[in-house]
């Protein structure tokens, strides 16, 4: 069977309402972020592949774009790190000439020393690259990534594709609590933000459920004081603001398993996304729940519904 590559529209803070495609298996990355929500990475890499062919991926977006509720973007994310994925600029070439929708790439920036990779983000219409730290201890701290990447590397990549990129980079700023949030790490952080020069530098922090617990939330109040430093440019991404749902429609609980496989969702990200009422995503919820295929953990105030894995990351579909 063919597996499914598109997801949602799902609410994005930064989004809007995205639809999303996954162009790579899950946690196949470059990286192990130690504020990853989806697990650990069980295939840590920087060598690309054509993980899925690029006609599938291209079928299954006109297919959600014809069916499902229009999206503010195509995202290009998931639950791996897209630009592993070797035929992506074909698939943002072709995304384009299946809609006027802006193709944007969330992307943990790692491999655009690359200038394949370079030459193929190039094609989108926004790049939200990441950026954690200030210095290669706190770089390898956060991110601990495939051998041979540095931030130095990264950085370089970073700034040579602003120099060739004319659409948008909104660069997200990750900050962990403790971690990269003295004044000296933000000042380093700053200094290579002013050097690769983004449309947006978009400051966030780990909300959701992360995989190492001492990945710990940035306090709102303390957020703002660091986007200060960072200048006009700067925003702290502000919690999903729920969209209107006028057209509110009975759910697939399939389809709720395919948004928890890519991210923790809260009841209303996935109303929200889903298009669908509350009640009837609680109901199916709570079976999926009786059953295991869900899990349910709280962060700070919030409960975050997760698709359960096996212990070898497996879906348990
Ligand atoms: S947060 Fe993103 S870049 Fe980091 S390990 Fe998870 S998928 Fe990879």
């Amino acid at each position: 069977m063919k597996s499914k590559c598109t997801f949602g529209p799902v609410p994005s803070r930064r989004l809007g309402r995205s639809l999303g495609v996954d162009l790579v298996p899950s946690k196949v990355c470059s990286y192990d972020c130690i504020f990853c929500q989806l697990g650990h990475t069980t295939e840590k890499t920087t060598e690309r592949r054509l993980y899925v062919p690029v006609d599938e991926v291209l079928d299954q977006v006109n297919q959600a774009l014809r069916s499902g509720p229009q999206p503010d973007h195509v995202t290009l994310s998931g639950s791996g790190e897209p630009t592993l994925h070797s035929g992506m600029g074909e698939v943002i070439r072709g995304i384009k000439r299946l809609t006027d929708i802006p193709v944007a790439v969330l992307t943990n920036g790692s491999l655009l020393w690359d200038a394949a990779v370079r030459e193929d983000c190039v094609h989108a219409d926004i790049v939200l690259p990441t950026l954690a730290a200030g210095d290669e201890e706190t770089f390898e701290r956060i991110h601990r990534p495939a051998s041979g990447l540095t931030l130095g590397r990264i950085a370089e990549g970073l700034i040579a594709f602003r120099g060739m990129f004319e659409g948008e980079i909104w660069l997200e700023v990750f900050l962990l609590d403790g971690i990269n949030t003295s004044d000296q790490q933000v000042a380093k952080i700053r200094a290579l933000a002013e050097q690769i020069h983004p449309n947006r530098v978009q400051l966030n922090t780990a909300v959701r459920p992360p995989v190492e617990m001492d990945a710990r939330p940035v306090p709102p109040e303390e957020m703002g004081r660091i986007c200060a430093i960072f200048g006009p440019r700067a925003e702290v991404v502000a919690e999903y603001q729920t969209l209107p749902t006028g057209s509110e429609q009975s759910v697939d609980p399939r389809e709720i398993l395919n948004m928890l496989r890519r991210r923790p969702c809260t009841l209303d990200d996935i109303a929200d996304g889903l298009t669908a009422h509350r009640t009837e995503v609680t109901k199916h919820l709570g079976a999926l729940l009786a059953e295991d295929r869900v899990t349910a953990t709280r962060r700070g105030k919030k409960w975050f519904y997760q698709e359960t894995m096996t212990e070898g990351g497996e879906s348990k579909r």
